[in-house]
C-alpha cells in the first residue's frame, strides 16, 4: 500500500516466544516452501515458512498452511494489535461497516541469509498494492539495512513497521547472521489504492480497474517523496 512516507512504526511487540520457536526450526523446515525464491530473482537469498500464503497473490480467501497451527497462537497478540491499529482508523471504520472486518491475506516467516540481498524492486500486483505490508524483525543485526525510497534504516527486533512497498525497496544483510522477519499483509475490504479517485472515481478497486496503476504503467503523484 502506498502512503505518505517510507516506514510507518505501529508499535513494539514482545517477540521472545517467536524467537524461541524460530530457533528450533531446522534446515528441513526452511526448505519445505521453495516457490518464493524460485519464482522471483529478487528473493533468491531467502527461505520461507508459509503460514498464510498463496502463490497467486489472491486478495481474499487465503490458504492457511500447517505451520500456522504452531505459530498462530504465538503470533496472535501481534496480529490482533495490527488488526486493531488499522480497524480503529475513522476512514476504515466506515469501510468495515459496509464491507466487513479486515483480514490477513498473507503471513510468512522469511529468512534473508547472512550476506544476502533483496534487490531494489516495487511490488506491482493488485493484492500487494491494496494491502498493508508489515515487517516484524524476529532475528536481526544492526548491519541489516532496509531501504525504502531514499531512506535506509535498521529495524530492531520486535518493532512492528509498515513499509511503503509501492516505493523502490531493497534489503542488504551485511551481517554474519541470518535475518528472520515475520511479514504480514493486512487487508481492509474496500480500502482504495491512492490513485482510485483519479482512475475509477466512485467505483471500488478491482484487479481490472487498477491494473495499469498496480503495474505502475501510469505515473502516481499521490505522495511525492
Ligand atoms: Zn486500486
Ligand atoms: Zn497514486
Amino acid at each position: 500500500m502506498n502512503f505518505g512516507g517510507n516506514f510507518k512504526h505501529l508499535c513494539d511487540a514482545d517477540v521472545s516466544p517467536v524467537i524461541q520457536l524460530v530457533e528450533h526450526l531446522t534446515s528441513k523446515h526452511w526448505s519445505l516452501d521453495v516457490t518464493r525464491q524460485q519464482r522471483y530473482d529478487v528473493h533468491e537469498h531467502t527461505e520461507t515458512i508459509n503460514l498464510v500464503h498463496d502463490p497467486d497473490f489472491r486478495h481474499m480467501n487465503p490458504t492457511k498452511h500447517p505451520a500456522l497451527d504452531v505459530f498462530g497462537p504465538i503470533i496472535q497478540p501481534i496480529l490482533s494489535y495490527i488488526a486493531q491499529y488499522y480497524e480503529q482508523q475513522a476512514a476504515n471504520q466506515s469501510l468495515i461497516s459496509q464491507y466487513g472486518l479486515g483480514y490477513f491475506i498473507r503471513a510468512n516467516i522469511i529468512k534473508l541469509k547472512a550476506g544476502g540481498i533483496i534487490e531494489a524492486h516495487q511490488d506491482k500486483n493488485f493484492s500487494l498494492a491494496h494491502s498493508h505490508r508489515i515487517h516484524i524483525p524476529i532475528i536481526t543485526h544492526e548491519d541489516v539495512d532496509f531501504t525504502v525510497g531514499d531512506e535506509t534504516v535498521h529495524i530492531p527486533v520486535g518493532e512492528v513497521v509498515e513499509i511503503n512497498n509501492r516505493r523502490m525497496h531493497s534489503v542488504h544483510n551485511n551481517s554474519p547472521v541470518d535475518r528472520v522477519h515475520l511479514i504480514v499483509d493486512f487487508v481492509i475490504p474496500g480500502e482504495p489504492c491512492c490513485c482510485a479517485d483519479k482512475t475509477h472515481p466512485g467505483e471500488l478497486c478491482t484487479p481490472q480497474a487498477c491494473m495499469a496503476t498496480d503495474r505502475l504503467q501510469v505515473p502516481c503523484y499521490c505522495f511525492p517523496q
